[in-house]
């Protein structure tokens, strides 16, 4: 079978290569990916793969199948690009790489559906909206779409600093995500007479101070910091009596997380309020950690050994990134998952505005996505 998926793909290059110009110059923010979603229901069309779509949100779900002898295999990909200024013109850019990996996966589907692969169960071919915001995951969860998935494989670009192009890993150990939004409420009064008022600024820099000198454990790699801060009017002879700010934590485990969200709502508290002030917290966003699935991780790199050489596949990268793929297996115990990092020399780095990268990597990816869903479909 490597050999028979290794031809189709190389004889595809060109196609392969103009589906992803075609995504690319058709990027769409979170939650707006609507011709993106019109776009895969044509291809599944073309594939003969019924799909579920969504009057209330984008994205889509590919049903290839209706045996009950095998697993029910997930293969997902995320649709959504970035809003941001790509050399003075403002634009959803698909600088993280979301373009690729629909590519892959609707390519790699046409290289199973034309090798004649016959689904022992079922295939889900997920096609999530909204990875950015954190949120898209679990809308697909919330709507009890991922309860009958046994192997989940996702995949994602990697920047050249983690992994050359040629390379690819068996799992990306994403870290853990938080962010807080606080709000301080003071008392206003004549910069003249400050002792009268109750200095919202004081409150911004003695949270900061306190949140800056947590003691987080020194052999799991953690960070929060002040991302954001408002405070004050036009007068700069008021004592401002209103301010917000948002902080961002990170922690490599979902424990250490856990703990340090607890310390850091602490310390704002008790520094915020010293000068008796008021403060209003809220988590805003939360992303959890990859759990390791050696199982997967053993299929996938199996795979990626096969696809690419044995000396191609490298260790797990460990990233303070987050990604919301992993609220999968921590929302269904049963679940396993694991999640392809893709060697591509991906420069100058992820959410740059003229990111770029080797564009032969997408035919590594396909490969390797073929070639994990063959095996575990033998399962
Ligand atoms: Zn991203
Ligand atoms: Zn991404």
């Amino acid at each position: 079978m490597e050999e028979k998926i290794k031809e189709w793909v190389e004889k595809r290059e060109q196609e392969i290569k103009a589906l992803y110009h075609y995504l690319h110059q058709n990027g769409e923010i979170s939650w707006e990916e609507k011709k993106t979603t019109d776009f895969i229901c044509k291809q599944l069309e073309q594939m003969k793969i019924p799909y579920q779509r969504f009057a209330d949100q984008t994205g889509v779900i590919g049903m290839w199948g209706m045996n009950s002898k095998g697993p029910v295999i997930g293969l997902r990909t995320d649709m959504d690009a970035l809003w941001q200024n790509v050399n003075g013109e403002w634009k959803a850019n698909h600088s993280c790489g979301h373009d690729a990996h629909m590519t892959i996966l609707l390519f790699t589907l046409q290289c199973l559906k034309e090798l004649g692969m016959e689904p022992t169960g079922k295939i889900k071919c997920i096609f999530q909206p909204a990875e950015e915001t954190g949120a898209g995951a679990l809308s697909f969860i919330h709507k009890g779409l991922m309860e009958d998935i046994d192997y989940l494989v996702g995949l994602h670009v990697r920047p050249i600093q983690e992994m050359p192009f040629g390379k690819a890993s068996a799992a990306i150990y994403h870290g853990a995500a938080a962010i807080l939004k606080g709000k301080i409420y003071g008392v206003q009064a004549h910069a003249a007479r400050h002792h009268l008022g109750i200095n919202v600024i004081d409150s911004l820099t003695a949270i900061n101070t306190a949140i800056r000198s947590i003691p987080v454990n020194p052999v799991i790699p953690a960070t929060v910091k002040m991302t954001y801060a408002q405070a004050g009017g036009k007068n700069f002879n008021i004592i401002p009596d209103y301010a917000e700010f948002g902080i961002d934590i990170r922690a490599q485990t979902n424990q250490a997380m856990e703990d340090l969200l607890e310390r850091v709502k602490q310390s704002i508290q008790s520094a915020g309020k010293a000068n008796g002030a008021k403060i209003e917290l809220e988590l805003l966003s939360e992303m959890v950690a990859a759990q390791q699935n050696k199982w997967m991780e053993k299929i996938v790199g199996d795979s990626i050994k096969e696809m690419l050489g044995t000396d191609n596949l490298v260790p797990p990268p460990v990233t303070p990134g987050g990604e919301d793929f992993h609220f999968y297996p921590r929302n269904n115990e049963k679940l396993q998952a694991t999640m392809v990092g893709l060697g591509t020399d991906l420069k100058p780095g992820l959410h740059h505005p003229n990111m770029s990268f080797h564009l032969d990597s997408l035919l590594n990816g396909i490969k390797i996505m073929a070639l994990a869903a063959w095996k575990m479909n033998q399962k």
